[in-house]
């Protein structure tokens, strides 16, 4: 049995070393082989470096994948599944936040239940902040109700596969990829396992509000065109509302003949009517932006250098 372990690094100068001696420490005796697939996901810093000189010192069970520039973890992912030839797949950060003791638990598990095909890691504990924890119980809440796949709840993309789901999910080849959403969608039988998130090893996140925001759109998007119909019933409500507007002031008008300010009315109207179209239009902007994407056919990730002992 040999395992492979995919470890996006963007801006990971720090941590590299210690992620290598981390793996040593709890694969010593456990796995009978391995390797370590590190793709440098265009990072500033002096994570090439650090990188090269790891894979002259352990050619024996390191990969390097250097991208050209920043594609973002998702690209990497799929990267390293690329050049992964493992029976089993894991998929782990390179800050240490995700200690690789789990993994081994996930290989023990798949190997004594051959009834599922992967093992995800979520965090029984959130160590985030409240207000983070409930905006992505929110999103989840969301994400769930608009698309038929279930996007579990606090499953992170800490997770180990068997080859056949690898191969799948190779097979997928939208350029915007949510993994969570395609770990989901592909389906197969996921067994939950509880881990404890630890702290950075060295360095920082790098998702500030903003990227996190998008990465929640883009999910939506990229898995449900219930947005699409959200913008058809809005539409339904607004005709019917004007139906009934204009009810009131003919009413109002001729059979009570009262006095009514139209600029008022107006204005609500246009309000209302203006807001509705801009919001129908910016969904369906949004999906032309993300077929117009996919359209282009460009590669998801460009390798720069690979460097592999065996090739
Ligand atoms: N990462 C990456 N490309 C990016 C951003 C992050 O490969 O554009 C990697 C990063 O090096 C780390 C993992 O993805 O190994 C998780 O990133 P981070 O620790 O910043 O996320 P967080 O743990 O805060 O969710
Ligand atoms: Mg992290």
């Amino acid at each position: 049995m040999k395992l492979s372990l995919v470890v996006p690094c963007y801006n990971e100068e720090g941590n590299i070393e210690l992620f290598y001696q981390e793996v040593k420490k709890y694969f010593k005796d456990k796995i009978f082989s391995y390797e370590i697939i590190f793709v440098n996901d265009g990072s500033q810093d002096h994570t090439s470096q650090k990188l090269l000189y790891l894979h002259h010192q352990h050619p024996e069970d390191t990969k390097i994948i250097q991208f050209s520039r920043n594609f973002g973890k998702e690209a990497a992912i799929l990267a390293g599944l690329e050049k992964s030839n493992g029976d089993y797949v894991s998929i782990i950060d390179a800050d240490l936040q995700q200690s690789p003791k789990y993994v081994v638990d996930m290989v023990n598990f798949l190997d004594e239940h051959e009834e599922y095909d992967s093992v995800a890691a979520y965090q029984k504990v959130r160590k985030e902040n409240k207000v983070m924890v409930f905006l992505k119980d929110k999103f989840y809440k969301i994400i769930n109700k608009m698309t038929e796949v279930e996007i579990s709840h606090s499953a992170s993309d800490f997770r180990t596969l068997r080859r056949n789901v690898v191969e799948t999910i190779k097979g997928l080849p939208e350029r915007c990829r949510f993994s969570k959403g395609i770990f989901a969608w592909v389906g197969y039988n996921t067994y939950l396992m509880p881990y404890v998130v630890d702290k950075r090893a060295s360095g920082e996140s790098k998702w500030s509000f903003t990227q996190l925001f998008t990465y929640a759109m883009d999910g939506i998007i990229a898995f449900s065109t219930k947005p699409l119909t959200i913008s058809v019933i809005l539409g339904v409500i607004m005709f019917c509302l004007s139906v009934f507007l204009f009810l009131y002031i003919l009413i109002s008008k001729f059979v009570f003949l009262s006095v009514i300010h139209s600029f008022v009315v107006i204005i609500g109207i246009i309000l209302f009517v203006s807001g509705i179209q801009l919001f129908s239009v910016g969904i369906l902007g949004q999906y032309l932006a993300k077929t117009y994407t996919e359209a282009k056919h460009r590669p998801i990730y460009i390798i720069k250098d690979y460097i592999d002992r065996e090739d």
